[in-house]
């Protein structure tokens, strides 16, 4: 991936894992209720129903739907790498599919569709994914992790959106 021609910053003005945990990171992160693993396909960020969503990016609305568990999703390619950064569990959306977008463009807020519904306010979250396909299905196929284009996680110390 070639992201270094690409200017990418936070998709929130603060930006923390949820509950600081390792949990709602990216992998094999979660267990099943018998100990199986269980994958998360992205970041968790904690963001409280109605926080303003940014555009990582310069790029294009690739995917706009709502989806069982993951509510209402938004999906915007970022730049030209090839990558798609996804929005999920929105409250609402503020773009269309096919609009182009621009860094640090408000796309969207966040919210508590689909699984999230009736989360305690220290749950309620973004969660926010990095795809190799705009589309993809379960598990972590299709998916990286954030840190590839971010650089840290901010699985303790909240990361403040950039100006840039
Ligand atoms: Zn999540």
């Amino acid at each position: 991936m070639n992201f270094k021609k690409t200017v990418v910053n936070w998709p929130l003005d603060s930006n923390v894992i949820r509950r600081n945990s390792l949990n709602n990171t990216f992998g094999n992160v979660r267990k099943n209720r018998d100990g199986s693993p269980r994958v998360h396909q992205g970041w968790d960020f904690t963001a409280k129903v109605g926080t303003a969503c940014y555009a990582i990016a310069d790029g294009r609305v690739v995917e706009k739907y709502v989806s069982k568990d993951y509510g209402n999703v938004l999906v915007i390619s970022i730049g030209e790498t090839g990558h798609f950064a996804a929005y999920a569990h929105l409250a609402d959306f503020n773009v269309d599919l096919g609009d182009s977008v621009e860094l640090g463009q408000c796309v969207a807020h966040s919210g508590e569709s689909g699984n999230a519904k009736g989360m305690a306010v220290a749950d309620q979250h973004l969660h926010f994914e990095i795809r190799t396909t705009s589309r993809p299905g379960k598990g972590l196929s299709g998916r990286i992790s954030p840190l590839g284009v971010f650089g840290e996680c901010p699985l303790r110390v909240a990361v403040a959106r950039h100006d840039v």
